[in-house]
């Protein structure tokens, strides 16, 4: 990814006008201390542009907020980050692009929180066509009470460490697969590595909750919009390994993506539903923000 916006957040200044410092998007940005870098501690969240509009906003702030507090960061101010994210859109030169902010929980010698948030073109998916995937069931090794008999682990939030999830991608490679959806150690669907699941069974389209330890999605969200629109059945409850073989449509939502469909499992071929894919891209291609 190379990025063709940057901005340092400085976290301590009064307003955002004086807090955003634009910098040369190939300049240095962190001292080694940071421990953003020497231990992956902090949040981050990445905003799809369409259209030059950032998608999901809020939904995306509150998750940063949700991120933040897991792990006893500050409490992130919506208005600098609501405003960082539209600087760095407003000064993006493509119609379909992404920025990624990040808070951290600083420099190690001073103990301030830094900020930074980076605006770049995805190198894959750039249309608004989701790709179709080739999916393998992985364990997380975690049971899907997770968040709350570990809180620690930070089941949940959503960390600068992001080592075992692209462990987790190079492990479906090994399988002949591109993506991969995480399963507790009872037998629980959680969610894939950057993304959620949706699985249509009975003709109700399901996703699992929050609480067994996952994001909240915020593509799956606006997804379920799209399909309440029209007239489906959705709902959040728990599924489980079993549930997913009998499902007749599967997907993968994420912001840079998508809603993508799974066409195989494990190897095994699913059907792809092209109307209703098609369907959400169009919803979720025509947000105003
Ligand atoms: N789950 C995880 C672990 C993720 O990293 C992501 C996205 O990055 C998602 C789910 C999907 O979230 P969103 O649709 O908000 O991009």
């Amino acid at each position: 990814m190379k990025p063709l916006v940057l901005y340092r957040v400085d976290l301590r200044a009064g307003d955002p006008a004086s807090a955003l410092e634009r910098l040369d998007p190939a300049a240095p940005l962190l001292t080694g201390t940071d421990l953003a870098a020497t231990r992956g501690d902090g949040v981050f969240e990445t905003v799809v542009l369409v259209d030059g509009v950032p998608q999901a906003m809020e939904a995306h702030l509150d998750r940063f907020e949700r991120s933040a507090s897991l792990l006893e960061l500050p409490s992130p101010d919506r208005v600098l980050w609501r405003t960082v994210v539209e600087r760095v859109a407003a000064e993006m030169d493509v119609s379909r692009g992404a920025v990624k902010y990040i808070l951290s929980r600083g420099d190690e010698a001073t103990g301030e929180p830094t900020g930074w948030a980076l605006g770049f073109a995805p190198t894959r998916h750039r249309t608004g066509v989701p790709p179709e995937l080739d999916v393998v069931l992985l364990d997380r090794g975690y049971r899907s009470d997770v968040a709350t008999t570990a809180p620690w682990l930070l089941q949940g939030a959503k960390t600068l460490s992001y080592a075992v999830n692209m462990a987790a991608l190079r492990e479906a490679g090994r399988r002949g697969a591109s993506d991969v959806i995480f399963v507790s150690s009872d037998g629980y669907i959680l969610e894939g590595p950057n993304s959620t699941v949706i699985a249509r069974i009975d003709g109700e389209y399901v996703t699992p909750p929050v609480e067994f330890g996952i994001l909240p999605g915020t593509t799956q969200a606006d997804a379920f919009e799209a399909l309440r629109e029209g007239g489906d059945r959705v709902a959040v409850r728990a599924l489980t390994v079993s549930d997913l073989s009998d499902a007749d449509a599967l997907w993968l939502c994420s912001s840079t993506r998508g809603a993508a469909p799974v066409r195989s499992l494990d190897g095994v071929a699913q059907h792809v539903d092209h109307a209703t894919t098609e369907r959400i891209s169009a919803f979720l291609n025509a947000r105003k923000g």
